[in-house]
């Protein structure tokens, strides 16, 4: 996978977290009210602390997508994005459109979700 598209990739990571954490601003408000000064970019990978505070606010599947989108986020940066974390070889872009916080193929996925 090229840069321009691990780039595009790495946007769309970043926009489908902002629109988790945009449908529960009124979650996002009260976080700020417990104490949040100076930290404004809820999309900043250092500002750990206030993500923390948001996450408590969210339902399990909004903080369970965001943990998956922070984990392909995290891959883009150490270079492993686009990898199956199972079996080692590419997703393929087809599927990561469709899903980009995929950190397994769909072969390894169809066999997890078997297995459950
Ligand atoms: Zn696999």
């Amino acid at each position: 996978m090229d840069t321009k598209e691990i780039e595009r990739f790495r946007q769309t990571l970043h926009k489908r977290r902002e629109e988790i954490l945009n449908a529960s601003n009124h979650n996002l408000e009260a976080a700020r009210e417990l104490g949040t000064d100076g930290v404004s970019d809820i999309a900043d990978e250092g500002s750990v602390s206030y993500n923390r505070m948001v996450l408590v606010s969210l339902s399990e599947a909004e903080k369970k997508r965001i943990v998956e989108i922070d984990d392909a986020l995290a891959r883009i940066k150490n270079g492993t994005y686009g990898i199956c974390q199972s079996c080692g070889e590419a997703i393929g872009d087809k599927r990561l459109d469709v899903k980009p916080e995929a950190q397994n193929c769909i072969k390894c996925q169809n066999g997890a979700e078997g297995k459950r």
